[in-house]
């Protein structure tokens, strides 16, 4: 499977395991440590975004107000969107589909059900 991923989440463990486990199916990895660090990257980077995994609790910018800004821009309302987090309330998931999230994943991530979530939501 080609193509970039964007990977945000303030825990470097959790980025690294990340990358790790999307590494192995082909994709290409970016991380950024935030929100804001995120728009940094998705803006300085060229090439199209395959998919974005983003966690929600992280300082500068949190993961929902990430989300809603990447879908205020036509480009990248339809980018797949996974949220990873340890926050397992029903009103936290119903804020992130609100945001704008295609997905939401609940911390401890399960590798084989984060790369079958992908490639559902890639239609691979
Ligand atoms: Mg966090």
């Amino acid at each position: 499977m080609g193509g970039k991923v964007l990977i945000v989440d303030d825990s470097e463990m959790i980025r690294n395991f990340h990358s790790y486990i999307l590494k192995s199916i082909g994709l290409e990895i970016i991380t950024a440590l935030d929100g804001a660090d995120a728009l940094e990257k998705i803006y300085g980077s060229d090439g199209e975004l395959l998919i974005c995994l983003t966690d929600i609790n992280m300082p500068n910018m949190d993961g929902y107000t990430l989300i809603e800004r990447l879908r205020e821009d036509p480009d990248y309302e339809d980018l797949p969107i996974i949220i990873i987090s340890t926050e397992e309330e029903l009103q936290d998931k119903q804020r992130g589909f609100e945001a704008g999230a295609n997905l939401y994943i609940v911390k401890p991530t399960e590798p084989d059900e984060l790369v079958e979530n992908i490639r559902m939501l890639l239609g691979r």
